[in-house]
């Protein structure tokens, strides 16, 4: 059987540690105990561990001086992939982080788009550290060897000068209102005729859709809009399709 996998916190030499809550989580949810072993990402590499001591809020680990998978463990040359997500019912919207990093997703930045509820706006500042601890448990799951960045949420507007998507990324809007429409506007098309991009940003509008408005500034702004076929689709399967769609057109 495959080890369980864990992202380390902190890694010192031969030494690496879960804290705080990731720790609590092995060790009182999983019931660690001293000896077992796991596979460790430390940053560059995945090496084996072994649980030297737990306390509640800090597990370490003695790791295996060779590490296991080195070669997989390249950083990969495929294009960084950012989800630029509008903020949306949270439960639905958790769910599309968590699935996007499974899939692979660089970095995800909370949108403040115009029909994102006033509520969930304010409380999706308070946030961060949930939405954090969701992509970690994904990335470990899937065994990626670090978990995707969430940025601080972000308006729209300042999308751009928040400096969470690269200047020279090919920007994409997922424009439902192109769903259905005769134009040669796939995601998939316009992602595989692009051969030298290496980075990618996917707009996903909320439950909503984008106002009109929005999508002007988009268009104007350098965004390129997309469709992902005939159906309107809710926006967590809107991210989580456009996201495999890309990272697949990518390969
Ligand atoms: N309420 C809106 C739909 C919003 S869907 C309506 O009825 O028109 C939420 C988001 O998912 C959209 O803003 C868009 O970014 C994305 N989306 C959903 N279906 C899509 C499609 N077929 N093509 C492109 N984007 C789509």
């Amino acid at each position: 059987m495959t080890r369980r996998r864990w992202i380390a916190d902190q890694v010192t030499g031969d030494t690496a540690a879960l804290v705080g809550d990731h720790a609590a989580h092995l060790a009182r949810v999983l019931r660690a105990e001293v000896g077992q072993q796991f596979d460790i990402a430390t940053g560059d590499e995945v090496r084996r561990g072994t649980i030297t001591t737990i306390s509640p809020d800090r597990v370490e680990f003695a790791l295996d001086t060779k590490p296991c998978h080195r070669r997989r463990f390249k950083p990969s040359a495929a294009p960084r992939v950012t989800l630029a997500l509008a903020i949306f019912k949270f439960d639905r919207m958790e769910w599309a982080m968590e699935k996007c990093t499974e899939i692979g997703v660089a970095r995800i930045v909370p949108v403040i788009a115009r029909r994102s509820d006033a509520h969930l706006v304010t409380a999706a500042v308070k946030r961060h550290e949930r939405w954090q601890r969701i992509v970690r448990q994904a990335a470990e799951q899937s065994r990626r060897s670090a978990p995707p960045e969430i940025s601080a949420p972000v308006k729209l507007k300042n999308l751009a000068d928040a400096g969470v998507i690269g200047t020279g990324a090919l920007r994409i809007v997922l424009a439902e209102s192109l769903a259905g429409s005769e134009a040669d506007d796939r995601l998939g098309e316009i992602v595989h005729s692009e051969s030298s991009v290496d980075e990618l940003a996917l707009a996903v509008g909320p439950e909503g859709g984008w106002a009109d408005p929005e999508l002007s500034w988009l268009y104007e702004t350098g965004w390129v809009g997309a469709s992902l076929g005939d159906n309107i689709l809710r926006a967590e399967t809107a991210a989580i399709v456009a996201t495999a769609l890309a990272l697949e057109a990518l390969r």
